[in-house]
């Protein structure tokens, strides 16, 4: 039975549109850059497009995995494109960004994961745009090296997010090919590298997982000292894709909000639309200037 739970009222977008998104969308398509926010079909475009907040994805648009909740293609990727650091940094200067995201596909096939085009990113960009603040979305790195990381960690990003996406309990479905104390040891090791570095990550919820396992996977996070918490409600981008399990209440939300914090996160952000980029440069802005 695939029938799905009905969208509540809560699960409410803006339509894309107006003078912001269609200037963000330029940039995008002059630089021919990859966005998270359109091959992922984030609700959130229309808003943070608008406002000139863009995830760009670096490394091609096909991944090496196949997660179950991921709109992104799988197979055999592009050759990395050694201008696309260059364009990258051209587009963030153009959108006068205070903070940028920029995230990637998996790279599995390749021998450091893609953690050198990655730190050649963070250079560019810190280059052009010497005052924006940058946050790094990064895959697992699972096949690769363990020194790899330190490639990464030595361009120093703001912001080290890398996300956990769910409870344990429901890798082998959602997240296969991915181990959830790799990525938790992942973080701690960005943090034990540079301390100066925050980092992040995130989970979705509504895929099949418990209250309970939600508060135990803020404890296994803070275990490994990461500082920013997102959790947000998982949409199913299409009826291949695993199935919504149940839409968590604005109530809920709020109560791991307030879990988090209690549990010592930095900066956390669980709402029904929460995306692991959204608001992401503003909550920053918050904390520093705090
Ligand atoms: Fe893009 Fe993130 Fe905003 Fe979604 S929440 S539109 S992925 S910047
Ligand atoms: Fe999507 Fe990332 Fe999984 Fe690739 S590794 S399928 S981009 S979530």
């Amino acid at each position: 039975d695939n029938a799905q739970p009905k969208k509540p009222k809560w699960i409410r977008v803006k339509a894309p549109g107006g003078k912001g998104y269609a200037e963000t969308h330029k940039i995008m398509r002059e630089n021919n850059l990859v966005t998270v926010c359109e091959e992922a079909g984030c609700p959130n475009v229309g808003e943070c497009w608008s406002q000139g907040h863009a995830t760009m994805m670096i490394m091609g648009e096909i991944c090496t995995r196949g997660c179950t909740f991921c709109n992104i293609a799988t197979g055999r990727p592009d050759d990395l494109d050694a201008f696309e650091p260059g364009r990258v940094a051209h587009a963030v200067q153009k959108l006068g960004l205070n903070h940028v995201v920029i995230t990637s596909v998996d790279r599995d096939d390749l021998t450091d994961g893609g953690a050198e085009h990655f730190a050649q990113t963070i250079r560019a960009v810190r280059h052009r745009s010497p005052k924006t603040t940058i946050e790094i979305l990064t895959p697992d790195f699972l096949k690769c090296d363990p020194s790899v990381l330190e490639v990464v960690v030595e361009a120093k990003p703001d912001v080290f997010n890398h996300n956990l996406e769910t409870v344990p309990g429901l890798y082998l479905e959602v997240r296969p090919g991915a181990r959830y104390f790799h990525s938790l040891r992942l973080l701690q090791r960005v943090k034990e590298l540079d301390p100066s570095i925050f980092t992040k990550s995130g989970i979705m919820v509504g895929l099949g997982e418990d209250e309970q396992q939600v508060r135990q996977v803020m404890d296994d996070m803070r275990a490994a000292d990461i500082d920013f918490l997102t959790i947000g409600q998982y949409l199913q981008p299409t009826p291949k894709h695993h199935g919504v399990d149940r839409f968590v209440t604005p109530e809920e939300f709020a109560s791991y909000e307030k879990a988090a914090y209690g549990k010592g996160f930095l900066m956390v952000s669980a709402t029904p639309l929460t995306r692991s980029s959204y608001h992401a440069g503003d909550d920053f802005a918050r904390l520093r200037d705090a």
